[in-house]
């Protein structure tokens, strides 16, 4: 699992993507792969900017060095690499990751992750990663920061204070015509015809009490779609999100994530595209795509809502996730009066770790046919400090197990911590802004900083060579500059030459100094 063998994967799916250009290709146009590699390399050697790639590509060291070590054979301008990456539609870049994954799971790497009889820790997450008032592609969410209310009643009340600012009042008592009023922010009334806001017309057929809750949604979304129409961008925020999943270890520093999920406005849909289903499609792909590994989900209490551990039950895939008393009232009713096990034990370290615990309790008052664990827990450090969590979880709660369920669900914060705040802290530059484009450039340009930090985490994790080199240095980001500061001032013929001179000093590699 050297960094040869993973980029040359990645350039062999690579070579077989192909878009149709807007354009036609002539002798001088790059090709596809050139310019995904390109974006690969950028973001694998830490450019800071796509400005500053676009500076150095022609210098002939980097040239020389782009071409050994990404395989590129020409690479492109900063608006050639935009125009190109973005037609590429990210799901082809996802199996790039797969074919990592792969890769470590033929080498027996993923040996080192298995835990609570031979799972595999999941942990998921949303993040955002671009936001702007002005920039905006096809894809961005969208968010209105001027939302108005839609209420359907019978009567006008006479006190019009009670209502909140910015509401449409649907009104209409038996079988009369429907009178819409808009309540504006001054809370005075404006009269509002029917025919004023698109497409409601056909949705105030039926009376009030006739109309279904579905009906009253729809009726509810086509209103407040047709006021957003009307605002002016100055009140809008247009961003891109994703969700990220990455196989953990409490004892791993390090993370293997699976591809990104970008969270978008997806073809056609005028909502957005949320979280919910951005997870569901990350679970699906992993499901269809490792179909033996048996995985625990773990999330944060966002996630412990019935259709979404329904979901993973379907997929066949454990969970521990977070619960909270104000999310979860009833549970936590039920909880406070029953009799729970207590179970509490020291380790070696000092800290005292306290428990309570209930199987096979209901999760909330609706679904009363959903049961799942409850775990509570204190932890009691020498110095007196005090944690407190609490998880529901469908692994059967012992006192043998106890101590393992409650790290599977601390290890949460390893994707905040060792993967969002690496990408943003370590040189990868997660938070600028590398390009928007009009499609997709956004989102391929935010996968393929994640596929650099996947090489790079397996690297670290498997290769001798790279170990090497990275025990040279305290930090990762020491190691960064130190490789990009030898691309621009050496040719380097192979990875192995250039992770052997700086574990071991230049006479171990054959390197040649620029001297132009
Ligand atoms: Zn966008």
């Amino acid at each position: 699992m050297s960094a040869k063998g993973l980029l040359l994967s990645v350039y062999e799916h690579f070579k077989s993507i192909s878009i149709t250009d807007k354009t036609p290709l002539d002798s001088e146009s790059i090709s596809i792969t050139d310019c995904l590699m390109s974006g690969l390399a950028m973001f694998g050697l830490k450019f800071p900017s796509l400005l500053k790639f676009d500076e150095q590509r022609k210098e002939t060291p980097i040239k020389h060095n782009l071409k050994t070590l990404y395989n590129v054979e020409q690479a492109p301008s900063d608006t050639y690499m935009r125009e190109r990456c973005d037609e590429v539609d990210p799901k082809y870049i996802r199996t790039a990751f797969k074919k990592i994954m792969s890769l470590v799971q033929r080498g027996n790497g993923l040996k080192k992750f298995e835990y609570l009889d031979n799972h595999y820790l999941l942990a998921g997450d949303g993040t955002g990663f671009f936001s702007s008032s002005k920039v905006k592609c096809e894809n961005c969410c969208v968010k209105h920061h001027n939302k108005c209310n839609v209420k359907i009643i019978g009567y006008l009340a006479k006190d019009l204070s009670i209502y909140k600012k910015n509401t449409y009042l649907l009104i209409n008592n038996s079988d009369q015509d429907w009178i819409i009023w808009f309540i504006n922010s001054s809370k005075e009334k404006i009269a509002v015809e029917v025919d004023s806001i698109l497409n409601l017309k056909d949705l105030l057929t039926k009376t009030r009490t006739k109309l279904s809750n579905k009906e009253k949604k729809q009726i509810k979304v086509v209103v407040s779609t047709d006021y957003n129409s009307k605002q002016t961008d100055a009140k809008i925020t247009f961003y891109h999100n994703m969700f990220c999943a990455a196989i953990v270890h409490p004892n791993l520093k390090l993370v293997l994530p699976l591809a990104p999920e970008p969270i978008m406005k997806t073809d056609g849909a005028s909502k957005n595209d949320c979280e919910y289903n951005a997870a569901k499609r990350i679970y699906a792909d992993a499901r269809r795509e490792h179909p033996h590994l048996k995985f625990i989900v773990v999330e944060d209490s966002i996630a412990s809502n019935v259709p979404h551990l329904t979901d993973l039950k379907n997929l066949n895939m454990r969970y521990i996730v977070g619960v909270k008393p104000g999310d979860h009232k009833f549970l936590f009713n039920f909880i406070k009066d029953a009799s729970c096990n207590e179970y509490s034990h020291t380790t070696d370290d000092g800290v005292t770790h306290t428990y309570r615990y209930l199987n096979n309790v209901q999760l909330n008052k609706s679904h009363s046919k959903f049961k799942t664990n409850f775990l509570e827990y204190w932890e009691t450090s020498p110095n007196g400090n005090v944690q407190h969590f609490c998880w529901v979880t469908d692994i059967f709660i012992t006192e043998k197990n106890i101590y393992q369920i409650m790290q599977g669900g601390r290890v949460n914060w390893k994707i905040e911590n060792n993967t969002f705040n690496t990408l943003k802290n370590q040189n990868y530059h997660f938070s600028h802004n590398f390009g928007h484009g009009k499609k997709h450039l956004c989102s391929v340009f935010s996968m393929l900083m994640m596929l650099a930090f996947f090489i790079d985490q397996v690297q670290e994790l498997y290769c001798d060579l790279f170990k090497g080199a990275r025990l040279k240095f305290k930090s990762r980001t020491s190691l960064w500059e130190k490789i990009r500061g030898m691309t621009k001032e050496f040719y380097i013929d192979s990875w192995d030459d250039l992770f052997n001179s700086i574990a071991g000093g230049y006479e171990k590699a054959k390197l040649v100094p620029n001297t132009s």
